[in-house]
């Protein structure tokens, strides 16, 4: 396995190997992984040849109250867990070599980006795409992998890639959870006992609903409701959003079909914490 902080060494070694005729596939990543990353490597390693891996904390994605400075960094850890999936490179270039003084560019797709997280973190979404546009254009890979627990940050995604005509498979991963049933996540890392404790009603609301859905109950104000009272019981949790929206267009449901899905983002004291599943499908 080998690391690649530098910009342009990274691009002629994905250039490289492509004239060799290898298949690429890519893993993007903020780091401090836990096995919902290691799932994504897993499978990227059964669809490419050469499998790489980025770490980077990317600046543009944070509003300028959030957690950028405090977000986990521990890369000899990262890169032992790596090690372990067969990565074959990995790409952790600093800040200001990915963003060298007087880049001028936003990659900004519409729509999808408004509801939900954007409407929470303005900005957002503009951060993300225009980092993966760059990382895509650096690994050049043939298939990206992404997890469904940023469920929205992957329909963005499919959405850049096609309007951009980019020639890159993207694969959505299922969430990976915790035994008690907590999504995993870099940031579950702040989280005390009692503030995770608390965080378990994210999962407590998403089984009731998914219960009342399968039930019969296909009013979403009402399922709404319900996952309002569980979380709102909790004495730290203060709702960011609750919303059952459909999964390809990401606009508000009235009512439960196929396509519903119930999305979440609370904060638990400082920590915000993001949940999704398809109503209609069984809860793990
Ligand atoms: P992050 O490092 O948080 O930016 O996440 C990097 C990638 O891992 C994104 O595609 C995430 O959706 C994915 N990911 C994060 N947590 C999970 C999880 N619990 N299960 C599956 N994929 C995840």
């Amino acid at each position: 396995m080998e690391l690649i902080q530098d910009v342009q060494v990274l691009q002629q070694r994905m250039l490289d190997e492509r004239a060799a005729g290898k298949t690429i596939s890519f893993v993007p990543t903020m780091g401090f992984l836990h096995q919902g990353h290691l799932s994504l490597l897993e499978e990227g390693r059964r669809r490419g040849d050469v499998l790489v891996l980025s770490i980077f904390v990317n600046p543009t994605q944070f509003g300028p109250n959030e957690d950028f400075d405090n977000y986990p960094r521990a890369l000899q850890r990262d890169m032992d867990l790596a090690q372990t999936t067969g990565v074959d490179i990995i790409f952790a270039p600093d800040a200001s070599a990915m963003y060298p003084a007087g880049s001028a560019t936003l990659v900004h797709v519409s729509g999808l980006t408004e509801n939900l997280c954007g409407a929470s973190r303005p900005g957002h979404f503009d951060g993300v795409t225009t980092v993966v546009n760059k990382l895509f254009n650096l690994v050049q890979p043939h298939v990206a992998l992404f997890g469904m627990k940023d469920f929205q940050q992957l329909a963005v995604i499919r959405k850049m890639v096609v309007d951009l005509n980019m020639p890159i498979e993207i694969v959505g991963m299922p969430i990976v959870r915790e035994k008690d049933g907590l999504a995993m996540s870099s940031r579950n890392t702040y989280l005390s006992d009692d503030l995770r404790r608390q965080g378990l009603s994210l999962i407590t609301a998403i089984r009731t609903l998914c219960r009342s859905a399968l039930a019969g109950e296909r009013n979403t104000a009402r399922l709404i409701e319900q996952a309002r009272e569980i979380i709102s019981a909790q004495p730290s949790a203060q709702i960011d959003y609750i919303q059952i929206c459909h999964d390809l267009t990401l606009q508000d449901m009235e009512m439960v079909d196929e396509h519903a899905v119930v999305l979440l983002a609370v904060r638990f004291g400082a920590t915000r914490l993001i949940d999704n599943h398809y109503l209609l499908q069984q809860p793990a």
